[in-house]
């Protein structure tokens, strides 16, 4: 078992992966990414992370530099390389690299990075009994629909949850829940699950995808409306999903209970179909 890096096309060990100084995206931010994991060593919602690379990219007018199936197969053969039990696979694609200079270069080709480690699952204790988050001003930027590597915010923000005990910062923008910092954020009162809608204000989660349509199945009502800070905080449950917390009770808001403050029943359920979803 080895951490894997892969740089434009090159696999080899991890630390042995290197980007030149001039490369847009650490000068500039400049790029774009993605994560995603494996569940019995298989990558997990690979096409749908696929997908929204391809969006991400072409909203900020990077080409990129491989089709879908190169993708898959690079992807697969990087966890192959890894051999973990479960890995966690980055890919980050950058406007390559450049003479440091705002406007987008006339002849660079962008830069492809992947890193291929050992997936480490959340400790089940907080699995079990939920966690905390705190509050934050959203002062992201207007297109967070984008999976850039900008992520500033975000890790002022986790830093900051970290600081106060908390496990996830939640973003409040004009006085509505958009997302967590890492996550994206689901609120259930009287039955029904409200989430913020798609749009310039969230990443489009995949999980958050998977789960609206394993509570759609279960015959809950969805509501993909935003839901303002009152109503997190008078809220029955409250849970996260992505990629890497996959589905996570929110027990404590700002030190205060939610619901019963322990996980509750809907997100018990859903997070026992999310599990028998995966085979
Ligand atoms: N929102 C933000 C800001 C994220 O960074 C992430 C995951 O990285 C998510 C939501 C969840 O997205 P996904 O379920 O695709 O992992």
């Amino acid at each position: 078992m080895s951490d894997i890096g892969f740089l434009n096309g090159r696999f080899m060990p991890l630390e042995q992966a290197m980007i030149p100084v001039e490369d847009r995206g650490f000068q500039f931010g400049d790029g774009v990414y993605e994560v995603l994991r494996t569940y019995r060593g298989v990558p997990y919602q690979l096409e749908a992370h696929l997908a929204r690379l391809e969006r991400s990219a072409q909203a900020i007018g990077l080409s990129m530099p491989y089709r879908v199936p190169e993708w898959r197969e690079f992807v697969k053969e990087g966890i192959r390389l890894g051999g973990h039990d479960e890995s966690k696979v980055y890919i980050q694609v950058t406007r390559g690299v450049a003479p440091r200079d705002h406007a987008f270069p006339a002849a660079a080709s962008s830069t492809v990075v992947m890193t291929i480690r050992a997936m480490k699952p959340l400790s089940q204790v907080l699995r079990e009994t939920g966690v905390g988050v705190i509050m934050m001003e959203d002062l992201r930027w207007g297109r967070c629909d984008i999976k850039s590597v900008n992520l500033l915010p975000n890790v002022m923000a986790k830093q900051r949850a970290q600081e106060a005990g908390a496990f996830e910062a939640i973003f409040v923008r004009d006085g509505l829940v958009t997302e967590g910092a890492v996550s994206n954020v689901m609120v259930v009162r009287g039955g029904v699950l409200a989430t913020a809608p798609e749009g310039e204000r969230i990443l489009s989660g995949v999980t958050r995808s998977v789960v609206l349509a394993l509570a759609r199945q279960e015959g809950v009502t969805v509501q993909e409306q935003a839901v303002s800070l009152e109503e997190l905080r008078r809220a029955d449950e409250v849970f996260l999903t992505g990629t890497t917390v996959e589905i996570l009770a929110v027990v404590r808001l700002g030190g205060a209970p939610i619901g019963t403050g322990r996980p509750g029943e809907l997100t018990g359920l859903l997070s026992a179909r999310f599990r028998a979803s995966l085979g």
